[in-house]
């Protein structure tokens, strides 16, 4: 018997039994009594610590040091039960279970099968064992991204310097110049460096409104953004799984498209600061090849209202 756990929330990392000053005489009748009704042995006490107890889990034999008061209000959770529960979730899952998580109880650092150490909550991990969720691996994609920066002639250098999480930090190979850009940008190229090239912000441009349907009713949900090309885009460079049903239900054309840039993140900012539980998690999106973007279909009458007012006064 090795450790003595504290609870979940405690930030105390176990300790050995070995190491702490545990007296098993000193024992009220009342905690034998209450540490049975709720699956433990009374284990002792540290007569130094006066409102604490050690109660040993009859299911897994683990020691954990709880509060009187837990005790006498509640029932205790066995910390060692619920580790071992979490590797459990993480075996079925694919994923080694490192340690709990410091900062968050229902969270876990885990290694995943490419050998990086991932952080994930523990239902999302019990999803992915069910087979509803895939994995993305952080450090995998961060780089998958600086390969596909290569490709367009940008180094990925890392955070940017405004603070969005769907940007990264670039540098031109050409050129030298340094540049904020998405992530979904520099994957679709449509983007200019600001030092070197006009491109496409003169050229004419649309935002767009997308619908997808996921197979065996796993969700709908939609999307907007610009593209000179909404249906080429649509088809060629989403990556979509198999299955899934994608159209294009709207679009709206502007003559530049930094016309068009500005009012795609209007609508972008009204959904987010509106509805934050619209904004799909890139977590979630293990069906497309974007990161954002993707809003909950719960969106949709919202949308189809700012477009129809976009459309009303751009057409006006
Ligand atoms: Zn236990
Ligand atoms: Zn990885
Ligand atoms: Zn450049």
């Amino acid at each position: 018997m090795p450790l003595v756990h504290y609870s979940r929330r405690s930030r105390r990392a176990p300790a050995h039994v070995a190491h702490i000053l545990i007296d098993h005489r000193l024992a009220k009748p009342s905690w034998h009594c209450l540490a049975s009704q709720h699956g433990y042995r009374y284990f002792g006490r540290d007569p130094k610590i006066r409102a604490q107890v050690y109660l040993r889990c009859l299911s897994c034999d683990g020691v954990m040091a709880v509060h009187t008061h837990v005790l006498r209000t509640a029932r205790p959770e066995c910390t060692s039960c619920y580790l071992r529960a979490m590797a459990r979730e993480a075996t079925a899952a694919g994923l080694e279970f490192l340690r709990p998580c410091p900062h968050d109880s229902h969270r876990g650092i885990y290694r995943a099968s490419c050998g990086h150490e991932v952080s994930r909550q523990r239902v999302f991990v019990q999803k992915i064992g069910a087979g509803k969720v895939a994995l993305r691996c952080e450090t995998c994609l961060e780089n998958r991204n600086a390969a596909e920066a290569r490709k367009h002639g940008w180094i990925l250098l890392g955070a940017p310097s405004n603070g969005d999480p769907n940007y990264r930090r670039y540098l031109h190979h050409g050129c030298s110049h340094q540049q904020d850009i998405t992530v979904g940008n520099m994957l679709s190229g449509r983007f200019a460096c600001h030092s070197c090239s006009e491109g496409w912000l003169s050229d004419t441009s649309y935002i767009y409104l997308d619908y997808f349907e996921l197979p065996d009713g796993a969700g709908e949900f939609v999307k907007v953004g610009m593209s000179r090309r909404p249906e080429a885009r649509l088809r060629h460079q989403f990556d979509l799984a198999d299955g899934v049903h994608a159209e294009v239900l709207e679009k709206i054309r502007f003559d530049t498209g930094a016309k068009a840039l500005r009012a795609e993140k209007q609508i972008h900012k009204t959904l987010r600061d509106a509805h934050p539980e619209w904004v799909v998690s890139a977590e979630e999106l293990d069906w497309i090849g974007v990161t954002s973007e993707i809003y909950r279909i719960e969106a949709l009458p919202r949308i189809r209202k700012l477009f129809a007012d976009l459309r009303a006064r751009t057409e006006a």
